[in-house]
Formats: structure tokens, C-alpha cells, sequence
């Protein structure tokens, strides 16, 4: 290699929210497995909630890995203290002053990678998160090669782009109109309600400013680094290329594997009360995991339905629900209470509340499907486990990746939700909730898990193909594979710039 590897040193810039940070602590330790150091940009309670992680992997990695806590400026920007996650934000209304105190990260990273370089110590390239576009200037500023990670499928990417460009939206009436996703690779129809919000408001190219300023600060990097495997959409892979004007992108995923085994191995897993649940169902495949990412709201009523529809689907359960859902929740666990649910369904089923041990919950022999909101992470997450999927998307291109699981890669079914989640934090009128097109009725979750669990022919072919597409991202990861190639090709790529540079 033109460079030392272990000589690097790779700067990396989350957005602070647990889907991206996730993904971005797996890359770290990806990265630092095959010789760079690492430094991860966190902040001071985010540090907190990844402290095992860095006490772990400075003793595996020999200290190769650290982090760097700047301070977060909530009140500043009009958030409550300590809100330095999205995951904790009381309001979406809020997303806006999260992104404006993201910004102010800038000054006290660009303050660091200046005293570095006063120690002959620059970073030799940034990773950064591709919300995150104000990365550039401090890469301008100090010469700095640097590349955005994107944590998103690419067939949405695709198909978004397509959208957009083809102004297909232009000659769309109703949300609920069905259209075909125009000049891409499989027959694949999309309402305009199921788009993401900054897909659904633009009309022709004209993209929300924010967008448009990732997609700038994208087009200025050196490469683009996606979390997915070339063998997963590999249909869409020159697409992607295409439209990402032939940049320069590597496809290292999933980089969750870099979890699997540390998670599957810690003692904080197997001591999880999910786990040990788990360990008592003795018939391999009989737990439906149902679990919905860091983000997604629901209304009470909307809890209520899915607790009456995992209960009447007479299947063994473990359902995630997330503690800070604070308006929703808070009535919704009065009624578990009046209802002696947990009470009623406790030899099949249960409720788990806060930050689930996913990774370790969906490899367990005894899951056998997973109800799940289509976030990428989580996708990735069942793919990896080699689970069959019940799909259920509500934000951002989460029905894209429906599509995807369902259409293309056959190893899913879908819940029947036909609409992006509005107003889910408004749970006011549970009525009213009722009529949207984003409910799911109890019906609508029994039959999906009938479906998914089924012991027929067609529940056993897609547990089959769900298997062997867990087995591809098994192989991707290892020496020999895509995505372990495709690591060594980027870090050879910094190595090679920097030996140009010097
Ligand atoms: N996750 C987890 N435990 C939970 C909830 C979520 O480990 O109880 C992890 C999951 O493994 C994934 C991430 O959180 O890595 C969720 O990311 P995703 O992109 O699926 O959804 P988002 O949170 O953005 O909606």
C-alpha cells in the first residue's frame, strides 16, 4: 500500500441520532480493524450513551479508536437541555433548530483540527455524515480529503431521484394515486403520499433548501462510502453511479456485522431480559420481533390496535416500545393496565420497554420474523439475521425500502399501511387517528403475521430466500467479499491521495 495504513488517522462526523451514530461507532470499529485510527465526533451525552462501546474498543483495538466530545448548544437553538439526540427531540417541529445546532459544532471541530495540524497531526480525511454539509468548509479550509456516508438504501436513492427528475409528481392529483416510479430497472408503484416529505413538496428539481445543500456539499466530496452491499441492489448500482455524477463509492455494508458478534458475546446482551426470554422458547423460529427504529411515533390508539393484533395473531411476541414516546405512551400504559395485558398474554408475549439488544434479539434461534418500521438500519438488521420481514413504513423513504424488501428481494409482507405518517404526535382524537390512512387496523397486524409466520409453501420459500440473502451479507463482510474488498480499496484510495499530497 502506497501508505502506512496504521498512519491514518480517519475523522468521523455523525449527525447525532441513534441511526446514524450507530451505524457510524460500526464503521469506526470496521475502519480501525484494518489498521487507521479512528476519531468520532460526539457529544457529551451522546458519549455517554456509546461509553461502553469506546471502553470496549480501546481495549480490543489498542486505543485505536476515540472520541472527540464537543459541547452541543441546546438552549441556544431553541432546545430544551439536553436534547442532544434526535431521538429525544419532545416535538418534530423541532428537527429544524436540531440541524442549526449541529452547525455550531463547526467552530469547535475546525479549533481542533487546527491544533492537530499545529502537532503535524492532521486528519487524513473526514467521513461525514451527509446531513451534515458545513463538514466542507473545515475539509476546504485545511486541505482535508472528504467523503459522505450515506446510511440509505440505494434503490430509494434511485427511485427518489427518478422522481424528482422525471416531474412524474407534476401530473399526480391525489396523494393515494399509485404511479409507476418512472425509468428504473423493475415495475415499482409509489403513491405520492408514501414519499418522503422533501420528495412530496418539490415540484420538478426544485428540492427544499436543506436538501439542496446536502446534495452540494456532496457533489464537492471525494467519494461517497453507503451502508448496503453491491450483491443487495446490484440492479441499481450503476444507477446510483450515474446519478452520483460517477463519483467514487464504496459500498462497505452492512456494517452492522461489526456488532453482531461483540453484541451476541456481551455480557450486556445475554443479561438483557429479552434475551433471556428468548432462551426459554425452545421452537427455533416461533417469535415474531416487532420494533420500530429510534424515531417513530404512535398514537395510543395506534398502540392499542397493534396490542390487540399481536395478541390475537396467537404467535409468541417481543414487542419494543419506545420509553421517551412520552403524550402516547403514558395513555397507552394506563390501558395495559386496565386491560391486565401483559398479565393476559405473559406465556406468549412480551413487552419490552426502552433500547432493545436488536441484534442479538433478531439472530437468536427463536425469532422467526420481524415486524418492522423499513428503516435502513433495521432493514439491514433482518437482512443480516436472515429474517423474513412484516413491513410497515412511516417516514422518510421507508416505503422505498418496503418495496424493496417486498418486491425485489421477496422476503417480506406488508402490513397494509398505505401513507407517511402527519400529526403523529396530535393523538387528540384516537377517532380520528382511526380514519388515516397511515392506521393499521388489528386485523390488518394478525393477518400479516399469519402470512409471514405460515408453514405452507409460500412462508417456507420466503424464509428460504431470507435465509439465503442473510447468508450473502454474511460472506459480503468476510475477507474475500464485496464489502470487505471494498473497505480495502477505500482506505488504499486515502493512502494513494495522501501520498500525492506529500
Ligand atoms: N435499535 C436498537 N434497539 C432498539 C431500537 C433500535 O438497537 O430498541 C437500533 C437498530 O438496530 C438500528 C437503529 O436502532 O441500528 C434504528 O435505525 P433505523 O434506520 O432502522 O431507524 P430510525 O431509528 O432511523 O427510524
Amino acid at each position: 500500500m502506497a501508505f502506512q495504513v496504521n498512519q491514518l488517522h480517519i475523522l468521523l462526523v455523525p449527525l447525532m441520532t441513534q441511526s446514524h451514530l450507530i451505524p457510524f461507532t460500526d464503521m469506526a470499529k470496521l475502519l480501525a480493524q484494518r489498521g487507521p485510527t479512528v476519531t468520532i465526533v460526539m457529544t457529551p451525552l451522546n458519549s455517554l450513551r456509546f461509553q461502553t462501546f469506546i471502553s470496549e474498543q480501546t481495549s480490543k483495538y489498542r486505543r485505536k479508536i476515540q472520541f472527540l466530545v464537543l459541547p452541543f448548544p441546546c438552549r441556544e437553538n431553541g432546545l430544551p437541555q439536553g436534547c442532544e439526540n434526535m431521538d429525544s427531540l419532545p416535538s418534530p417541529d423541532l428537527v429544524p433548530n436540531f440541524f442549526s445546532a449541529c452547525k455550531f459544532l463547526q467552530e469547535p471541530l475546525e479549533k481542533w483540527v487546527q491544533e492537530k495540524m499545529e502537532f503535524g497531526a492532521k486528519p487524513s480525511c473526514i467521513v461525514s455524515d451527509f446531513c451534515l454539509p458545513w463538514t466542507e468548509n473545515i475539509a476546504v479550509k485545511f486541505s482535508i480529503p472528504r467523503f459522505v456516508f450515506h446510511g440509505t438504501s440505494i434503490f430509494s436513492a434511485v427511485c427518489n431521484f427518478r422522481i424528482v427528475t422525471s416531474k412524474v409528481l407534476e401530473r399526480i392529483e391525489s396523494d393515494s394515486d399509485p404511479f409507476q416510479v418512472p425509468d428504473i430497472p423493475d415495475e415499482i408503484y409509489v403513491t405520492r403520499g408514501q414519499l418522503p416529505h422533501a420528495i412530496r413538496q418539490s415540484l420538478g428539481e426544485s428540492l427544499s433548501v436543506k436538501v439542496n445543500e446536502f446534495k452540494a456539499a456532496e457533489l464537492s466530496a471525494d467519494g461517497i462510502l453507503v451502508n448496503s452491499f453491491e450483491e443487495l441492489e446490484s440492479k441499481y448500482l450503476n444507477e446510483y453511479i450515474d446519478i452520483k455524477k460517477k463519483k467514487k463509492i464504496w459500498l462497505i455494508g452492512p456494517v452492522s456485522h461489526m456488532n453482531r458478534d461483540e453484541i451476541l458475546g456481551s455480557v450486556t446482551a445475554h443479561d438483557n431480559c429479552s434475551i433471556k426470554w428468548l432462551n426459554e422458547r425452545t421452537k427455533p423460529g416461533s417469535v415474531v420481533y416487532a420494533c420500530f427504529g429510534s424515531l417513530s411515533h404512535f398514537s395510543s390508539s395506534q398502540l392499542k390496535e397493534l396490542a390487540i393484533g399481536l395478541e390475537s395473531s396467537n404467535r409468541h411476541f417481543i414487542w419494543v416500545i419506545r420509553k421517551d414516546d412520552f403524550y402516547s405512551t403514558r395513555r397507552f400504559e394506563e390501558w395495559l393496565e386496565e386491560e391486565n395485558f401483559e398479565e393476559r398474554v405473559k406465556e406468549r408475549g412480551l413487552v419490552f420497554r426502552g433500547w432493545a439488544p436488536q441484534v442479538s434479539i433478531l439472530n437468536h434461534p427463536a425469532v422467526g420474523g420481524f415486524l418492522t418500521h423499513c428503516g435502513w438500519n433495521s432493514t439491514l438488521d433482518g437482512v443480516s439475521a436472515g429474517r423474513p420481514m412484516i413491513t410497515w413504513p412511516m417516514f422518510a423513504e421507508q416505503f422505498h425500502n418496503e418495496n424493496l424488501i417486498v418486491k425485489l428481494l421477496k422476503i417480506g409482507v406488508r402490513v397494509g399501511v398505505k401513507e407517511t405518517v402527519k400529526n403523529h404526535r396530535r393523538d387528540e382524537d384516537n377517532d380520528v387517528q382511526k380514519g388515516l390512512p397511515s392506521f393499521v387496523t388489528r386485523d390488518d397486524i394478525k393477518k400479516a403475521i399469519e402470512d409471514l409466520m405460515d408453514e405452507g409453501d409460500e412462508g417456507e420459500e420466503r424464509r428460504r430466500r431470507a435465509k439465503e440473502v442473510g447468508e450473502m451479507s454474511n460472506r459480503v463482510v468476510e475477507e474475500g467479499g464485496s464489502s470487505f474488498l471494498n473497505v480495502s480499496l477505500f482506505i488504499q484510495h486515502i493512502s494513494e491521495q495522501l501520498k500525492h499530497q506529500s
